[in-house]
C-alpha cells in the first residue's frame, strides 16, 4: 500500500552524528523524508558514519532556514517533545498519534517536528504545531536521545501502517476540495487575519498578545480546520472589519 510519508523535521540539530543516527532509525522504519532546519554541521562525515548505509536519506535530505518553511504545504504539524507547556495542546502518545493520523489525515502531508538536543523546541516553534506528542518515559528522566525519539515514533508509524493496510477514512484525501484539511500556511493566514482584527477591535492587547494567541490557537487546533472552514472564518472577519 502507498501511504504518504510523514516529513521528519529536525530543528537545529547540533551533532551531525545524531542526524546520521536519525536517518538510520528512519530507514529501518521505511521513512525517507528528512528535513533539517539550520543544522549546525551538515553534510558531515560523522553523519554518514552513523547513518550506516542509510546515507541515501542523508543525500536526499532537504535543508531549510526556518521551521515555517519546513512545514509549508503540511496539513498536520506535530511537535515531538518531552516538555509540555502551560497552555496544553492536544497531547498524544505515539500510538494515539498514529491512530489520529490514519483516521483524519490519511493521504495528507503530516510533519513530525523534533527539537534541539539541548533545548528542544521553543514555544514559538510549538505554536507552529497543531498537536504535541510525548513519548511516555520516567518522570525524573524523560529526555531521550534525538535519534531514539525518531526511532520510537517511526516504529509506531511502521507498525500501524503495516498492521492496518486497509484502514482508510473516506473523504479526507489531500485534494483541493473544500472539505480537505487546510494546509499550515492557510491556517497561519487565518490567524494573522484574526490577530489583526482583534487588535483593531481593542480586544487583544498588542503589547502582550501571546497568552491569548496561544489559547485561541489551541482552540482551533482541537477543531482541525478544513479549507472551507478557514474560508468561512476569514469571511466572517472580513464582514466585521467592514463595519
Ligand atoms: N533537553 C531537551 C531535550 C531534547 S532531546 C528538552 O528539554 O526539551 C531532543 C529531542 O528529542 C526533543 O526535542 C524531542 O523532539 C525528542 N524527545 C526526546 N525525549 C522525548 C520524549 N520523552 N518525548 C517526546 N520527544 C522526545
Amino acid at each position: 500500500m502507498t501511504e504518504l510519508q510523514p516529513k521528519i523535521i529536525l530543528v537545529e540539530p547540533s551533532h551531525p552524528g545524531n542526524i546520521g543516527a536519525a536517518a538510520r532509525a528512519m530507514k529501518t522504519m521505511s521513512l525517507s523524508q528528512l528535513v533539517l532546519v539550520k543544522p549546525k554541521q551538515f553534510p558531515h562525515p560523522e553523519a554518514v558514519a552513523r547513518a550506516s548505509r542509510a546515507d541515501d536519506i542523508l543525500d536526499n535530505a532537504q535543508t531549510v532556514a526556518s521551521l515555517a518553511t519546513a512545514v509549508e504545504g503540511c496539513h498536520w504539524v506535530v511537535g515531538i517533545t518531552a516538555r509540555t507547556r502551560k497552555i496544553s495542546s492536544q497531547i498524544y502518545t505515539p500510538r494515539e498519534l498514529m491512530e489520529k493520523m490514519l483516521d483524519q489525515f490519511a493521504g495528507l502531508q503530516v510533519a513530525w517536528v523534533f527539537g534541539r538536543e539541548r533545548s528542544g523546541l521553543s514555544n514559538e516553534e510549538l505554536d507552529l504545531c497543531q498537536a504535541i506528542c510525548t513519548i511516555p518515559a520516567d518522570t525524573e528522566y524523560s529526555s531521550l536521545n534525538l535519534a531514539a525519539a525518531v526511532q520510537i515514533i517511526g516504529y509506531e508509524w511502521f507498525s500501524r501502517i503495516h498492521g492496518m493496510a486497509t484502514h482508510r477514512r473516506t473523504g479526507s484525501k489531500g485534494d483541493d476540495s473544500a472539505n480537505s484539511m487546510a494546509a499550515a500556511e492557510e491556517v497561519e493566514g487565518f490567524y494573522q487575519h484574526l490577530w489583526d482584527s482583534l487588535v483593531a477591535s481593542d480586544f487583544m492587547d498588542p503589547v502582550n498578545p501571546k497568552p491569548l494567541k496561544r489559547k485561541i490557537r489551541r482552540l482551533f487546533d482541537r477543531a482541525g480546520l478544513t479549507r472551507a472552514e478557514v474560508n468561512i472564518l476569514r469571511g466572517i472577519l472580513k464582514s466585521f472589519n467592514k463595519q
